[in-house]
C-alpha cells in the first residue's frame, strides 16, 4: 500500500537535490493537483455527503507538521476538518487575528445551526522522542500544557457546558498516525489500542468519557475515531519508514493561510498569520534553513518564500486577500533583509491568494 502522508517516492525523493527552480515547479504542481483532486466531482459529492450526514463543523488546531494529516488519518473527505496550522503548534487565543478567524468562524457554523467540534492536538512519537515536536523542544508534556491551556481558552470564550462548541484535547502518535483522545490529563481513549471499530462500542465509549457531549457532535466524532482505527491497521501493513522522519530538510517558508496540500514531512516551515509576533517565528525558519544548508541537508541555491491568503468571494474580499498575502511576503522579505542579510540573494518569492472553494493556489506575483 502507498503510505501517501510519506509519499515521496524515489522519484520524487530527488526533489531534495534538484535545483531550487525544479523544487519550486514541484511545490506549485502539487498544490495544483490538491486542486484538481479537491474538486473532482467525486471528492465534491463525497463531502457534501458527508457534511449532510455529519453536520458538525470540526476545527482542528495542529502543529504545521506535515505528518499531522487529520483527513488522511482519520478517513476523512478533504474540506470537512477546518486546520488552522501554525508553527509549533502554539496558539493563544488572546491573539486578536487568531480570535477573530476562529469566533467567525465558530458564528458561521452557528447561523447555520451547525454545531461545533474543536480538536486542540498536540503530538508526539512513541518510538523515539526526537521524532516529536520540535517546536516543544521534544517535550510532550509541555506541549500537552499547552493544549490544555487552550481548552481554557476555549471555554472562556465559548462557555464551559460545551452544547455548542465542543473543545477536545487529542494527542497524535506520528510513528502509526494514532489519535489519542483525552478525558483528561491522566485518562485517555489510545485509538491504537482499540481493535473494536464497530458503531456500538464506539458510542458506548465515548458516551462514557464525555457524558456531557451533546448525542450530534458525538455521532460526528465516532466515523474520524473509527476511521482512525483502521487507517492504523493499515499504516503498521505498510511497514512505513521512519527513518526520514527526523531528517530536517527545510528549504521552504509558507506564510499566511492555504496549505493544506502541503503534507511532505520536514520540507516546509509554515507560519501561520495568527500571532502578533510574526517576527520572531521567521527569524527562527530562516535560521533552521540556514542551518540545513550549511550542514548539506539540502542544496545552497536557493530557498523558497510562499505567502497565501485565502479567500471567499471575488471582489473585495479577493482584493483584500492580495494586500494580506503581498504584505505578509514583504514582512518576511524585511525580516530576513535584517536578521540574515547573507541569505538575500537566495531568496526565491511567490506570492498567491487561494480560492477557498477550489483550493485553488493563484500567483499575484
Ligand atoms: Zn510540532
Amino acid at each position: 500500500m502507498k503510505d501517501i502522508n510519506r509519499y515521496i517516492d524515489a522519484r520524487e525523493a530527488d526533489i531534495y537535490n534538484m535545483p531550487i527552480n525544479e523544487r519550486i515547479d514541484w511545490l506549485l504542481n502539487l498544490g495544483k493537483k490538491h486542486s484538481e483532486t479537491y474538486c473532482a466531482p467525486d471528492a465534491y459529492l463525497s463531502r457534501k455527503r458527508y457534511s449532510a450526514k455529519h453536520p458538525t463543523m470540526i476545527i482542528a488546531l495542529k502543529c504545521m507538521d506535515g505528518r499531522i494529516h487529520i483527513p488522511y488519518a482519520t478517513k476523512t473527505p478533504m474540506g470537512i476538518v477546518k486546520p488552522f496550522r501554525n508553527i509549533g503548534g502554539m496558539f493563544n487565543l488572546g491573539w486578536p487575528y487568531l480570535g477573530e478567524v476562529l469566533s467567525n468562524t465558530v458564528n458561521n457554523a452557528i447561523e447555520s445551526s451547525q454545531r461545533v467540534l474543536i480538536l486542540i492536538t498536540y503530538h508526539y512519537s512513541k518510538g523515539d522522542n526526537h521524532r516529536g515536536c520540535a517546536g516543544f523542544n521534544y517535550d510532550c508534556e509541555s506541549a500537552k500544557k499547552h493544549v490544555f491551556e487552550i481548552k481554557k481558552q476555549v471555554e472562556h470564550i465559548f462557555g464551559s457546558n460545551h452544547q455548542t462548541v465542543y473543545p477536545l484535547i487529542c494527542g497524535f502518535e506520528t510513528d502509526e498516525d494514532a489519535i489519542i483522545l483525552h478525558e483528561d490529563e491522566k485518562k485517555v481513549l489510545n485509538l491504537a489500542e482499540c481493535e473494536d471499530s464497530s458503531n456500538e462500542f464506539l458510542f458506548y465509549k465515548l458516551k462514557s468519557m464525555y457524558p456531557d457531549m451533546p448525542d450530534r457532535i458525538l455521532k460526528d466524532l465516532m466515523p474520524l475515531a473509527k476511521g482512525n482505527i483502521e487507517h492504523i491497521q493499515e499504516v503498521r501493513k505498510s511497514h512505513r519508514n521512519l527513518a526520514l522522519d527526523s531528517v530536517h530538510r527545510e528549504w521552504i517558508i509558507c506564510v499566511g493561510r492555504g496549505f493544506d496540500f502541503l503534507h511532505v514531512p520536514n520540507i516546509a516551515l509554515i507560519i501561520g498569520p495568527y500571532s502578533p509576533d510574526l517576527g520572531g517565528p521567521i527569524s527562527k525558519a530562516v535560521g533552521i534553513i540556514k542551518s540545513n544548508m550549511s550542514k548539506g541537508m539540502i542544496p545552497d541555491d536557493g530557498f523558497f518564500l510562499l505567502a497565501s491568503a485565502p479567500y471567499s468571494e471575488i471582489g473585495a474580499d479577493r482584493a483584500r486577500a492580495e494586500l494580506k498575502s503581498r504584505f505578509l511576503s514583504q514582512y518576511v522579505t524585511d525580516v530576513i533583509k535584517k536578521d540574515y542579510p547573507e541569505m538575500m540573494s537566495l531568496l526565491n518569492k511567490k506570492t498567491a491568494v487561494l480560492n477557498w472553494h477550489t483550493r485553488n493556489l493563484e500567483m499575484i506575483d
